[in-house]
């Protein structure tokens, strides 16, 4: 089932998005079941594109995408992006294939390197052999825990190689130096954008799974501690999930964006502390606050420059952070009883 505030904010995700481009064409989006690549499913499909979503719900969930599989121009692929085989020929691919949760991906480091250099090299074939535009999720991430704050793209990056984020962190900057040789050697039209945190409905909340706004939220409407690490002054700057699923699309779009490397995110930043007050005032919940041990490497701040965004695609955030983490809130509330 779809319910209607994700119905209200896919409205606001097409009114910015260019149905003209993607109706008819054939896409193909790797990790469609995730967070961000079953709202781009949603929005393709309403739009009359053909859409293959591939999925080893490893990370992602079938009920993200489980109103769409009777629907004719959807289908739905159960395999690992690393060996996967599909016949069709592709006119876009977005390629979002990856293990995003801190938690997650440190207790599968193996698997979380291969998705982004394995799976990223057999996608880059498949959109080599079909002539497609290629739009590669890369992240804040590639950035470590950034010296320049708030962070352009011409930053290289504070990366610990052998840390216990490098699986993340380097299985990405491996995929974007793939695709930028990929683009040079054989013309591949890429887009790369280096997303910062994004966050609202169908973000995961449980377990290694959970992100920290959703594990907030959950544990606040669920009346356990809120588990804030270290004191909580580090910073992130969250993305309302309309505005970084409009951008990712309207730089598929976009030729000017094509071979750009561009960040795409919400320059609010915010304390992890703050988060937690903001979280605790909106439920009303009685929760406590629970302080943590800092994880190794964690990045002390994070916040984008998007002037090359804006310039590339002319996009600004709708979402003001207060009204998104209202928004998600009210989403959590409906599935937590
Ligand atoms: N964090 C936290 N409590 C949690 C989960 C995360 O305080 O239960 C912190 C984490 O240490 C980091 C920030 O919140 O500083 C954002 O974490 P998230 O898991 O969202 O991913 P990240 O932005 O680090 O990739």
């Amino acid at each position: 089932m779809i319910d209607n505030l994700i119905m209200e904010d896919l409205e606001k995700i097409k009114s910015s998005v260019p149905r003209d481009f993607f109706c008819g064409k054939k896409v193909l989006v790797t990790g469609g079941a995730g967070f961000i690549g079953s709202w781009i499913c949603d929005v393709l499909v309403d739009f009359g594109a053909n859409v293959v979503a591939l999925d080893d719900f490893s990370t992602g969930r079938r009920s993200n995408v489980d109103h769409l599989v009777l629907k004719n121009n959807f289908r739905l692929v159960d395999s690992d992006i690393c060996n996967f085989d599909v016949e069709e020929r592709f006119d876009v691919v977005f390629h979002l294939a990856a293990h995003a949760s801190p938690d997650e991906y440190m207790a599968n480091s193996i698997q979380t390197l291969l998705t982004s250099s394995v799976g990223t090299h057999r996608v880059a074939e498949l959109a080599r052999r079909n002539d497609a535009v290629l739009l590669f999720a890369s992240t804040s991430e590639v950035y470590g825990d950034a010296e320049v704050v708030p962070t352009p793209e011409s930053y290289w990056g504070k990366v610990n190689p052998i840390g216990p984020r490098s699986c993340y962190d380097e299985g990405k900057r491996f995929g974007e130096a793939l695709l930028v040789a990929y683009s040079k050697q054989y013309g591949l039209s890429v887009r790369i954008p280096r997303i910062f945190n994004t966050y609202g409905p169908r973000l995961r909340e449980d377990g290694l799974y959970g992100r920290a706004l959703s594990r907030f939220v959950h544990q606040a409407l669920t009346r356990q501690p809120i588990t804030v690490f270290g004191d909580g002054s580090q910073t992130r700057s969250f993305c309302y999930v309309t505005d970084t699923v409009s951008a990712l699309m309207l730089l598929a779009a976009s030729e000017k964006a094509e071979g750009e490397v561009v960040n795409v995110g919400n320059i609010k930043e915010v304390t992890i502390l703050e988060l937690a007050r903001k979280v605790l005032e909106f439920t009303a919940s009685k929760s406590e606050v629970e302080f943590l041990p800092l994880p190794a490497d964690d990045p002390r701040r994070r916040c984008p420059v998007t002037a090359k965004l804006e310039r590339l695609i002319n996009w600004s955030p709708n979402v003001e952070f207060d009204e998104g983490l209202k928004r998600t809130i009210l989403w959590f509330s409906g599935k937590t009883h």
